[in-house]
C-alpha cells in the first residue's frame, strides 16, 4: 500500500506537498479561498551526492534542458545548480524578444523548431508564459538593405517559414509613430515582418520550466556554486561546489557568460568573449508599440511590456566584462537612436536600465556540444538571441546528452567548427563580436 501510494506520488511530490495542476478552475477555487491553498512552485532540495546527470546554471538553457532530459528522454536524476538564484542572469534580464527569422542553413530550422516550442509552451509546461506573437518587424535603411531584406524573405521562404516584406507605406501603416522622412537620420524604407514572432514574459519562462521539471523529478539547488571539476583519469566526474562535492558521470554547462570561466576551470579555451549588454524600460504608456521593431542597420529594438513600459536595447557596451551593469556613453548612444527613430520617445523618462553578461561568439552563433573533455557538455555562445532559443536549446541539448550524439537540429552547432572553418555566420559581419 505504502509503496503503491509512494510510485503513485510525482518525484515533485516527495516532501508530502501537492503539486498543483493549474487551471481556470483552480484560480477561481482560490479565489474563494482567499488564495491560502496554493503550494509551493518547486521543492528546495538539499543536494544529493550523486546523479545520473548534473546541469550548471539554473537560466533558461539549463532548466529546459533538464526537462526535456526528463520529459523526452526519461532521465530524471537530474541536478540542476545555480550559484544565485533562478533567473538572476541573462534569462531574467533580456528584452524577451522570440523570432525565427534566420537565412543561414544551421540556423533556419533550429530557431523554427524553437518557435514551435514557444507555440505550445504554455500548454506543455502548464504555465502560462504570456507568449504573445504580436509580429518582428525589422526596419531597412538603405538600398543595400532592401536587397538583403528581398533575400531573407525568400530564403525564410524557401525553409518553409512565414515572413513578408513590407514596402516603406506598409511600414508607415503598421507602426505611425516612426519617423518616415526621407531626410530621416535614418530614413526608412521598407521592413521585414515575421508575424508569428512575438515577446514572452521571461520570469515566467523560468518559473515555468524549474515548476515543470520539478515534477519530474529534478532537483534545483539554488545558491549552489560550481567551483571545480572533479576528475577520474581525464574524464570529469562531478563537481566541487560550495554545497559539498555531487557526482554524475555527465556534467553540462549552461552559464552563458560564464561559460569561458568554467572552459577554463575544465582545460579549454572557448571562441568566445564575455560581453555586457544593457537593456532599458520606459515609464508606462498606454498601449502604442503594438509589435517589436528592430533596426537590422543600427542593432536597435523596441517592444512594449504587457504593463505599459517601452522596453528598449542596442548593442553591446564595447568592452570584455563580468559585471552586470552598464556605463552612461551606451546610455546615450541608444536612446539617440531610438529618439531619431521614433520622435516621440523624447517625452518619456527611462524607469530601469540593467545590463547582462552576453556569450558571444566569433560568428554569432551558439555552441551546443560534447566538449573535448569526456563527460563534460555544454550550451553556449547565445550572443544576443538566446532567450528565443530556450526551449530549442534545451531540446537539443537533452538529446545530445541523453543519445551522446547531437541532435540533427543543432549539429552545427559545435566547437571544432571555427578549426575547421566550418562557422555559421548569420550576419556576415566576421569575427566581431558587437556586430552579431
Ligand atoms: C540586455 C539583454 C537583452 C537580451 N535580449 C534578448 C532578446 O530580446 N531575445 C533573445 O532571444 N535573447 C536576448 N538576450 C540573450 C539571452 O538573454 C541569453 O542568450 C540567454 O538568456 C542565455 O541563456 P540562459 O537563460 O541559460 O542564461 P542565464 O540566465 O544567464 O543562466 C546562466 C546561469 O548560470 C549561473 N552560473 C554561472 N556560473 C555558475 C557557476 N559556476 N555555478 C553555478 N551557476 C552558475 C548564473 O548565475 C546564471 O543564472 C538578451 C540578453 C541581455 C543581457
Amino acid at each position: 500500500m505504502v509503496c503503491s501510494l509512494q510510485l503513485g506520488l510525482e518525484a515533485g511530490q516527495r516532501d508530502g506537498r501537492t503539486m498543483t495542476k493549474y487551471s481556470g478552475f483552480k484560480v477561481f477555487a482560490q479565489a474563494l479561498r482567499n488564495n491560502r491553498g496554493w503550494g509551493r512552485a518547486w521543492r528546495d532540495p538539499d543536494p544529493q551526492p550523486a546523479y545520473d546527470v548534473i546541469i550548471i546554471g539554473g537560466g533558461g538553457h539549463g532548466l529546459a534542458t533538464a526537462y526535456y532530459l526528463a520529459k523526452e528522454h526519461g532521465i530524471k536524476r537530474v541536478a540542476v545548480l545555480e550559484k544565485g538564484w533562478l533567473g538572476g542572469g541573462n534569462l531574467g534580464r533580456n528584452t524577451t524578444i522570440v523570432r525565427s527569422n534566420y537565412m543561414e542553413n544551421g540556423n533556419t530550422q533550429f530557431y523554427e523548431h524553437s518557435l514551435k516550442l514557444w507555440e505550445n509552451l504554455s500548454q506543455d509546461l502548464n504555465y502560462n508564459v504570456m507568449f504573445s506573437q504580436r509580429g518582428y518587424l525589422g526596419l531597412l535603411h538603405s538600398y543595400g538593405q532592401l536587397d538583403a531584406g528581398r533575400q531573407r524573405v525568400h530564403a525564410m521562404k524557401l525553409n518553409g517559414i512565414e515572413a513578408s516584406f513590407l514596402t516603406r507605406e506598409q511600414v508607415q501603416e503598421k507602426a505611425p509613430y516612426l519617423d518616415m522622412s526621407m531626410n530621416a537620420r535614418y530614413p526608412i524604407l521598407g521592413g521585414v515582418l515575421q508575424q508569428r514572432a512575438g515577446t514572452a514574459r521571461h520570469d515566467a519562462v523560468a518559473w515555468g520550466f524549474a515548476r515543470a521539471a520539478d515534477r519530474q523529478g529534478v532537483d534545483i539547488i539554488q545558491q549552489c556554486e560550481v567551483l571545480g571539476f572533479i576528475w577520474k583519469g581525464l574524464k570529469i566526474v562531478g563537481v566541487e561546489t560550495t554545497r559539498g562535492d555531487i557526482r554524475a558521470p555527465k556534467v553540462t554547462s549552461a552559464v552563458a557568460g560564464n561559460s569561458g570561466v568554467l572552459a577554463e576551470k575544465a582545460g579549454f579555451q572557448l571562441p568566445i568573449e564575455s560581453h555586457l549588454l544593457q537593456a532599458f524600460v520606459t515609464e508606462p504608456i498606454k498601449p502604442l508599440v503594438n509589435c517589436v521593431i528592430a533596426s537590422f542597420g543600427m542593432l536597435y529594438y523596441i517592444s512594449q511590456s504587457d504593463k505599459g513600459g517601452l522596453v528598449l536595447g542596442g548593442s553591446l557596451d564595447g568592452y570584455n566584462s563580468y559585471a552586470q551593469r552598464g556605463n552612461l556613453p551606451k546610455v546615450e548612444h541608444i536612446l539617440s537612436i531610438g529618439k531619431a527613430l521614433m520622435p516621440c520617445l523624447s517625452r518619456l523618462r527611462i524607469l530601469r536600465h540593467w545590463g547582462g553578461i552576453m556569450d558571444m561568439t566569433m560568428d554569432g552563433s551558439p555552441i551546443i556540444c560534447k566538449t573535448p573533455v569526456d563527460g563534460f557538455y555544454m550550451s553556449a555562445g547565445w550572443c544576443y538571441g538566446g532567450f528565443k532559443a530556450t526551449p530549442g536549446a534545451g531540446w537539443c541539448l537533452a538529446h545530445t546528452i541523453a543519445k551522446d550524439e547531437p541532435h540533427p537540429l543543432s549539429a552545427g552547432y559545435t566547437i571544432d567548427r571555427f578549426r575547421r572553418g566550418a562557422t555559421i555566420n548569420e550576419s556576415g559581419t566576421g569575427p566581431v563580436p558587437g556586430h552579431h
